[in-house]
């Protein structure tokens, strides 16, 4: 054999050098590029390499993939990307990740890779104990997204309330099942009733409110409909920031409601979640501690690479409820320690290091440095509100998160306002921001997600729309 998956010494370390240096110009430098790339799929497809007959060495293999990303990418680590929560990775985000490809440890089984299980579950305490839990009760795992960890709440809410829901499955129940939701909830949540076989039907979307909070009395209104017709409530999810326009729902209520009606209360604070980093402004997120079960983000508001999230409870045995199996070929060393084996908790099985990405982060910024940045980032919407105010926009949505729908007098009549103000400001590549839609009338949507985004960039983006407008 004379492949070399390792390369040697001297040829890494100089492979390791050039790379770093391609990494650093555009870290360096990503405010010069254009936000965002022209669409062209044929030129995208016709740069991409299909066959793979012709080996290349590493430095031109490292530059073809520079160079696509460069071309062909929506730089969301742009100070003037003011779009979805996808953050601008901070440097021991990227660190962590580097570390996790090189060692690539194995989350599945505890005895395989002890330090990282231990430094994940102590994360986990430590977020439950933010959030409020009793520090004696918190359990919970990291996941791919709020997605999944939508979706495991939803498979812990069916065990909670069918104790032989594991075993004998959908067909069982006597009762059908719902879940409620406010309507401008994320789409991830019908995405997993879909899958757990529940099906979309059984998310009941609730209207919002002015503030675009659920309707507490038409939440409790339908419950009491669906308890007559002989319905099953078993969750209703509390969304703590949506994902639109920032609206908290109203928890403390929603609590008072699910446990009246013993129904499993899920906080999705995928996004919202990051104000309990801030003393100032973490009493928004209410009772949050009355949620059976916490989605948190961290890959939206904690900067750190995707795939970061973690799903939070406060009932210690649900998880091993939902997802434990018992196998054959697993480890067995660590038998006779009180440990878990992560993928007894967990839908993945095979699992990264996700937590490191959170830890070296913590290590080296500290809670203290997160409170900065989140007071910053909802310090740079509200001068975007106001700028936006004094140059005559409406805005549309009311909240302290850092997201902003706006539009003019014209957003009203016309539904392609909007979307054309948005398409220009794109293909300038001078910026990016979203359409959302409030009330029915299409606004624009900025959201402050990236630490680097500064007073200049607001005056940039105010300036450009100023000029599209007109
Ligand atoms: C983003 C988001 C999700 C989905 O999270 P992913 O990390 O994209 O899987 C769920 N809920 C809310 C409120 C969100 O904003």
């Amino acid at each position: 054999m004379n492949i070399n998956f390792d390369s040697d010494k001297d040829a890494r370390f100089e492979t390791f050098d050039y790379l770093n240096k391609q990494l650093e110009v555009y870290y360096a430098s990503t405010s010069s590029l254009p936000v965002s790339p022209k669409l062209n799929q044929e030129e995208i497809k016709k740069y991409v390499h299909h066959s793979f007959e012709d080996p290349l060495v590493y430095k031109d293999a490292i530059n073809h993939v520079i160079d696509g990303l460069k071309k062909f990418t929506v730089h969301t680590p742009h100070p003037n990307y003011f779009g979805l929560f996808n953050p601008r990775a901070n440097f021991a985000g990227i660190l962590a990740d580097t570390i996790t490809a090189t060692f690539n440890p194995q989350l599945a089984a505890w005895s395989h890779a002890p330090f990282a299980a231990e430094v994940e579950s102590n994360l986990i305490v430590e977020f439950g104990k933010k959030f409020g839990y009793n520090p004696s009760a918190i359990d919970g795992v990291f996941t791919t997204g709020g997605a999944e960890a939508n979706l495991t709440a939803i498979l812990c809410a069916l065990n909670k309330a069918f104790p032989d829901y594991a075993k004998d499955g959908l067909q069982s129940l006597d009762k059908k099942p719902l879940i409620y939701v406010s309507a401008e909830s994320h789409h991830s949540l019908v995405k997993a009733a879909s899958i757990t076989g529940l099906g979309l039907k059984a998310v009941k979307e609730i209207p919002v409110n002015e503030y675009l909070q659920i309707d507490i009395s038409l939440l409790e209104q339908q419950i009491k409909d669906d308890i007559k017709n002989n319905l099953l409530p078993i969750m209703i999810v509390a969304t703590m920031g949506t994902t639109g326009a920032g609206a908290i729902d109203a928890i403390n209520e929603i609590a008072a409601i699910a446990s009246s009606y013993n129904i499993w209360l899920h906080a999705d604070a995928a996004y919202g979640g990051a104000l309990v980093l801030s003393d100032q402004y973490k009493t928004l997120l209410g009772n949050i501690h009355l949620a059976d079960s916490i989605t948190f983000d961290a890959h939206k508001s904690m900067s750190v690479p995707m795939n970061t999230s973690m799903f939070i409870t406060k009932h210690t045995h649900i998880l091993n409820k939902t997802f434990r199996v018992t196998t054959d070929y697993m480890p067995k060393e660590a038998n006779d320690l009180q440990v878990t084996d992560p993928f007894t908790h967990s839908i993945q099985w095979s699992r990264r290091f996700t937590g490191l990405k959170i830890y070296l982060s913590l290590l080296i910024f500290g809670w203290d440095g997160y409170q900065q940045v989140i007071e910053q980032q909802i310090k740079m919407g509200n001068i975007l509100r106001d700028k936006l105010l004094n140059s005559g926009w409406f805005i549309y949505n009311k909240t302290h998160l850092p997201i902003v729908c706006f539009g003019n007098k014209n957003f009203e009549s016309d539904a392609n306002a909007a979307l054309q103000v948005s398409k220009k400001i794109i293909e300038s590549g001078k910026a990016w921001l979203s359409v959302y839609k409030i009330n029915g009338v299409n606004t624009l949507r900025a959201c402050i997600t990236n630490y680097a985004s500064n007073e200049n960039n607001i005056e940039e983006l105010v300036g450009l729309l100023n000029e599209i407008a007109e």
